[in-house]
């Protein structure tokens, strides 16, 4: 099973695609995530992230298509990968299409989580807050005029690939706002669809 899991920041891809992940026995391949450890482990590629993540905006597409080309490639994916944050515009999307066909490995489908943003704003301040609380430190790019730059970039560049994936036939919208347990039902019954 090869999927894109397409939403704005704090939509819950992230819980999702872990969840699914593991139920699955697939790759969960979170490019945020690859970026916030290689910032961690000080590599050339996390310095070069550091910034536009603290700013809120995204990192050059060679960076990450060349970070996913190399994760992609390797042995766990065989069984199927999950794509959580990546492609985040047309050119990464691009990109996408042209490595999966390299590697004859279609996507399955595009599953794209649909928000209320008002309630995504105040969803993701509760999450910083509750961080904070736990003695915990709210991600750095978490902060309110950070994370409404992160919307607006969503907005202007990465909505616009669910037409493209619509075009292919592969979109799957779904209310993102649902609680966890009831997205999570209405992914696997997609993917049971999927593999019928
Ligand atoms: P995320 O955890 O997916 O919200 O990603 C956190 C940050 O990492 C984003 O705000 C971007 O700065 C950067 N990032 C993650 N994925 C990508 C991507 N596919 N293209 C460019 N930047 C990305």
């Amino acid at each position: 099973m090869k999927l894109v899991f397409l939403g704005p920041p704090g939509a819950g891809k992230g819980t999702q695609a872990s969840r699914l992940a593991n139920d699955l026995k697939i790759a969960h391949l979170s490019t945020g995530d690859m970026l916030r450890q290689a910032i961690k482990d000080k590599t050339p590629v996390g310095l070069e992230a550091q910034g536009f993540i603290d700013a809120g905006e995204l990192v050059p597409d060679e960076v990450v298509i060349g970070i996913i080309a190399a994760r992609i490639s390797e042995a766990d994916c065989v069984r199927g990968f999950i794509l959580d944050g990546f492609p985040r515009n047309l050119a990464q999307a691009h990109a996408l299409a042209d490595m999966l066909t390299e590697k004859k490995m279609p996507l399955d489908a595009v599953i794209e989580f649909k928000v209320d943003q008002t309630k995504l704003l105040e969803r993701i301040f509760t999450r910083a807050q509750e961080m904070l609380s736990e003695g915990g430190q709210e991600r750095s790019d978490d902060t309110s005029e950070v994370f409404k730059t992160r919307l607006e970039i969503y907005e202007t560049q990465t909505a616009p690939i669910s037409a493209y994936y619509e075009d292919k036939g592969l979109l799957k919208p779904i209310d993102g706002m649902q609680s966890i347990e009831t997205v999570s039902k209405q992914i696997h019954a997609i993917v049971k669809e999927i593999a019928a």
